[in-house]
C-alpha cells in the first residue's frame, strides 16, 4: 500500500454476489470508481452476507459469484494496488455496527424506502423475504459508515439507501457525540461527530435501462449485458433488443432503449447525432444497422476487459486480492468501530482483531 493512500479522502462502494457484473455496473458505478483511485482511499465490499438475502439456498452460487465479481473488478480496471477489494462476511465490524444502527432507524422508516418496495415488487418477493431481506437495508447504513467515507459512488437506485444512511450518521453523532441539531451535514465531523455524512456520487448515466427496454439493467432480471460475454453473446442480446419499429424509412423514437445505448457507448458523438437524427426522421436508417454498428462498440469497450481477465484465471490469485483487501479494511473499520464504542458508552476495553 503507498503510504500517503491513508491521508486521502476515503470513499467506499460495491456489489452483492447475485450475479456478475454488467454494463449498468460500468457506467452507474464501476467507471467512476476506476477514475477515483488515484486521488481516493478506496474500498470496495463484496457483499456477500447481503446475497442470502434472496439467495439462502445457493451458498455455492453467492460463493462462485463472489469471484467473478472480482474478476470483473480487476478486467474493469481496478487495481489492488491501489485500491482494497474485500469480503463483507469477513469484517466482524460490519455486522457490530449494523446491530448497533438498527436501533437508531424505526422499523417504519427502514420498510419505507423505495428501492426495497421496489426491489421486493421487481423481485417477485411478495410476502416471503426473510426478516434479513429489510435487515440488509440496515446492514447497508453500517457497510457504508465503517469506513467513514466522504462520497459513495452508485446508481441512482442507491440515492434511498444512502439517505438512510445519512439518517443513521446525523443520529449516531447527535445522540452520541453532541452534535447539534441545527448542525449542517459538513460540519459533523468537525462538530466531534464520529461519521461523515456521506453523500452519493452518482455517475453520468444514473441508470442504464435493460436490453428488455423496461427495467433497470440488472443482474437478477436477465435483462443485462455482461462484462464477462463474449463478443458473440453481446452482438446477439443487442440483437434482440425490442423496438416495434418496421422499416428503416419508418421515424423511430430517438429516445427508446437502442438510441439511448447507441448515446451511451458509441464515443463519436457526431455520428450518434447523426443516428439519432435519421433513426427519428425514418431516414433509410434500419434498426439492424444501428444494432452492428452498437455491438461494434460495446464490443470496442469490452475487448480489453476479455484479455485483462484472462491473468485472473485461478481463484487462489483471486482470493489473495480479497485476502490484502480485506486485511486493510478491518485496519479501517476497527478503528471505527473503537471509535463509535467509545461515544455509545461501550469502550471498557480496546480488543485488536488478528488481521492474518
Ligand atoms: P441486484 O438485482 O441483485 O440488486 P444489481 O444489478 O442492482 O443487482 P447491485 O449489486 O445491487 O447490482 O448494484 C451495484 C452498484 O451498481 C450500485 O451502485 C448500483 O446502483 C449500480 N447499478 C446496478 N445496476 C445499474 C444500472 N442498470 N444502471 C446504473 N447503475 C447500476
Ligand atoms: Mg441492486
Amino acid at each position: 500500500m503507498t503510504s500517503d493512500r491513508t491521508s486521502r479522502p476515503r470513499i467506499l462502494t460495491g456489489d452483492t454476489p447475485t450475479g456478475k457484473l454488467h454494463l449498468g455496473h460500468w457506467v452507474g458505478s464501476v467507471r467512476r470508481r476506476v477514475e477515483l483511485q488515484d486521488s481516493h482511499d478506496c474500498y470496495f465490499i463484496l457483499a456477500n452476507m447481503h446475497a442470502f438475502t434472496t439467495r439462502v439456498d445457493q451458498p455455492g452460487e453467492i460463493r462462485s459469484d463472489t469471484l467473478e465479481i472480482v474478476r470483473d473488478l480487476l478486467c474493469m480496471g481496478i487495481d489492488p494496488e491501489r485500491a482494497s477489494i474485500f469480503l463483507q462476511s469477513e469484517v466482524p465490524a460490519i455486522a457490530e455496527l449494523t446491530f448497533l444502527f438498527s436501533m437508531l432507524l424505526p422499523f417504519n422508516r427502514v420498510m419505507r424506502n423505495p428501492t426495497l418496495k421496489d426491489e421486493i415488487k421487481v423481485k417477485g418477493l411478495g410476502e416471503n423475504y426473510p426478516f434479513g431481506f429489510p435487515l440488509y437495508a440496515v446492514g447497508q447504513t453500517a457497510d457504508i459508515l465503517a469506513f467513514r467515507p466522504v462520497a459513495v459512488p452508485v446508481g441512482e437506485d442507491q440515492v434511498p439507501h444512502l439517505e438512510l444512511t445519512r439518517e443513521v450518521a446525523r443520529r449516531f453523532n447527535q445522540k452520541y457525540c453532541g452534535v447539534g441539531d441545527k448542525v449542517e451535514d459538513a460540519d459533523h465531523v468537525e462538530e466531534g461527530g464520529v461519521f461523515p455524512v456521506p453523500v452519493a456520487d452518482v455517475g453520468k448515466v444514473g441508470r442504464l435501462v435493460g436490453i428488455d427496454g423496461a427495467n433497470k439493467m440488472s443482474k437478477s432480471l436477465n435483462n443485462a449485458i455482461f462484462i464477462s460475454d463474449s463478443a458473440k453473446q453481446v452482438q446477439k442480446k443487442i440483437n434482440k433488443i425490442f423496438t416495434g419499429r418496421q422499416s428503416p424509412t419508418e421515424p423511430g423514437d430517438p429516445d427508446n432503449v437502442l438510441m439511448q445505448y447507441c448515446e451511451i457507448f458509441i464515443p463519436d458523438e457526431e455520428r450518434v447525432a447523426e443516428l439519432r437524427r435519421r433513426y427519428a426522421a425514418g431516414d433509410d436508417i434500419g434498426d439492424g444497422h444501428i444494432k452492428q454498428e452498437l455491438g461494434a462498440a460495446v464490443n470496442e469497450l469490452l475487448e480489453p476487459m476479455r484479455e485483462r481477465r484472462a491473468r485472473f484465471e485461478n481463484d487462489s490469485d483471486v482470493i489473495d486480492v480479497l485476502k490484502r483487501g480485506t486485511v486493510e479494511a478491518n485496519r479501517a473499520t476497527e478503528e471505527t468501530l473503537a471509535m463509535a464504542k467509545q461515544a455509545a458508552g461501550l469502550g471498557f476495553f480496546p480488543r485488536t482483531l488478528r488481521l492474518d
